[in-house]
């Protein structure tokens, strides 16, 4: 609940004071040194705007010394998200920054550049060509904010598609059902709560991280809008067996729609494992989503999602925006959104080609092996894929049952905040008996010999554990608990919400 924030007031004493002093005081003319300025001695604004605002210079530097408390992108290893592009992408994005995407009107290149994008990666997804018949038949696609509006869009046509189709047949339209596995990341909970559709879970057990194909195809039934299937969970970066859901269905003569969640392994399965058989290839396939700002390589901000045809995008659903007179069909939740990112991934594709991109999961996928074996000869218990071609390159452990083992994957997780890793340790989704795991997430900036100093600092963090005593052990872990970090604290309204699989099972959302 840290985005949505409370509104604050500051005490009324100190807003006058405050406000005295922005009238009475000087501007100190030595703006050359900021810290020579009055606002250096100031506390910047935090509830109401001041009366008069200050020199860029100042505002800039208060910022950005404020923003070096933030954690360094570069040793966030619990994301799945870009932190590195080149230069010259850096420099196109933030020369694009006052553009408005919407507006293809006035900005047709960038939008010619998005179509060749949704063009390139639909080839990536094998999507059914368009084929110049007249007919109204071939995939289609659209550059979102990230897989989650991507996921909501798809999540709707589905929806959509089967109302269609149950009030054409006279039938009950009331009661949609979606079916997923209990790893699901967080947007599809969102997604139908926002939508009305009702969540039909496929849980995990101690050793199956992915959805058991038989237990979802059980699960359809005659309000049943499609099935979840996701290229990467967030758990354990395991690759779901889609190809089993979809020869199930056939074998069984289900007409039921398949979405694939490919937000982190879309830009990586087909690179690293080519013969892996997941994405329009299989006919019930009808759409895939994948995050351009994960293994797409591009800074936060973009996804993609791709239908097979117009008949799993229900028309009800796009609208012909007329934009100073272009017509342009959009299917967006938002209107207006920058033009940066479509752009950066534009540059992404382009600059690397299909070999660029292969050498890069390549290297990845080494590098998560050499981190595995790493882990593994600490004594870890490794939860992720080992074949190299079964999922997203990271590394998901735990520590092996041991009841004389003091401290916990949250204890080792702190020790190594310290240094400044960020590793999360998390509690598996529901029904896997409350496992503790930690993830690490294998990124483009992530080298061999960064691997091997985050391995030896895993190390040191263990050895300073061990050397604790029982005691100090627990009143650390106590400590964590209540002071382990410096977020905002939640809205006291929203908190112990008991509608999510956090606040029904205790299943911790990994971030990203
Ligand atoms: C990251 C992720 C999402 C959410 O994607 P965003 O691009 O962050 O909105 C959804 N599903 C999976 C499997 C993910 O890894």
């Amino acid at each position: 609940m840290v985005h949505l924030s409370r509104v604050k007031r500051e005490p009324s004493h100190r807003r006058h004071h405050r406000q005295e002093r922005d009238a009475t005081v000087a501007q100190n003319p030595m703006y050359a040194n900021v810290y020579a300025t009055r606002y250096a001695s100031e506390e910047l604004p935090m509830h109401v705007m001041n009366q008069q605002g200050m020199p860029a210079e100042v505002a800039s530097r208060m910022i950005a010394d404020e923003l070096s408390l933030d954690g360094n992108p570069l040793l966030n290893m619990a994301s799945f998200v870009t932190t590195y592009m080149e230069k010259e992408a850096e420099e196109l994005m933030s020369n694009a920054m006052s553009k408005n995407f919407i507006d293809y009107e006035q900005y047709p290149q960038t939008a010619l550049m998005q179509n060749r994008c949704v063009n390139m990666i639909a080839e990536l997804l094998n999507a059914p060509q368009n084929h110049d018949t007249g007919k109204e038949e071939g995939a289609m696609g659209t550059s979102t904010v990230g897989s989650s509006e991507a996921i909501m869009l798809a999540m709707l046509a589905m929806k959509k598609r089967w109302q269609n189709k149950r009030k054409a047949e006279g039938k009950d339209w009331s009661r949609p059902n979606i079916i997923m596995n209990s790893a699901v990341q967080v947007c599809w909970e969102k997604a139908v709560r926002y939508f009305d559709v009702e969540e039909k879970y496929v849980y995990c057990t101690e050793d199956r991280f992915v959805i058991d194909p038989v237990q979802a195809v059980d699960l359809v039934d005659e309000n049943t809008i499609g099935i979840c299937a996701i290229m990467g969970t967030t758990y354990t970066g395991h690759y779901e067996d889609v190809k089993a859901i979809n020869d199930l269905l056939v074998k069984r003569n289900i007409d039921c729609p398949i979405h694939v969640d490919a937000a982190s392994g879309g830009f990586v399965a087909p690179f690293t494992a080519p013969s892996r058989v997941w994405d329009f290839r299989l006919e019930n396939v009808v759409s895939i989503n994948v995050s351009g700002h994960k293994y797409g390589l591009v800074y936060p901000g973009i996804g993609w999602v791709f239908w097979r045809s117009p008949e799993y995008l229900p028309k009800e659903l796009v609208f012909n925006v007329n934009y100073l007179g272009a017509e342009q069909a959009t299917f967006t939740l938002n209107f207006s959104k920058g033009a940066s990112n479509v752009i950066g991934q534009y540059y992404q594709l382009i600059r690397l080609g299909r070999e660029g991109y292969k050498v890069i999961m390549h290297n990845l996928t080494q590098i998560s092996s050499q981190l595995r074996k790493g882990i593994q000869d600490l004594g870890f218990i490794i939860l992720s894929d080992t074949t190299g071609t079964g999922g997203v390159p990271l590394v998901a452990f735990r520590f092996p049952d041991d009841e004389n083992r003091l401290f916990d994957e949250f204890a080792l997780s702190a020790v190594l905040r310290r240094r400044g890793w960020v590793i999360p340790a998390y509690t598996m989704a529901p029904n896997s008996s409350q496992m503790k795991l930690m993830r690490i997430v294998v990124r483009e900036d992530f080298t061999t010999h960064r691997c091997m100093l985050l391995i030896e600092d895993i190390k040191q963090a263990l050895k300073s554990l061990d050397d604790m005593d029982h005691m100090t052990v627990q009143r650390y872990i106590q400590y964590i608990g209540e002071h382990g970090h410096h977020l905002p604290p939640g809205h006291s309204f929203y908190q112990n919400e008991q509608h999510s699989l956090q606040g029904t099972t205790g299943k911790s959302h990994t971030v990203c």
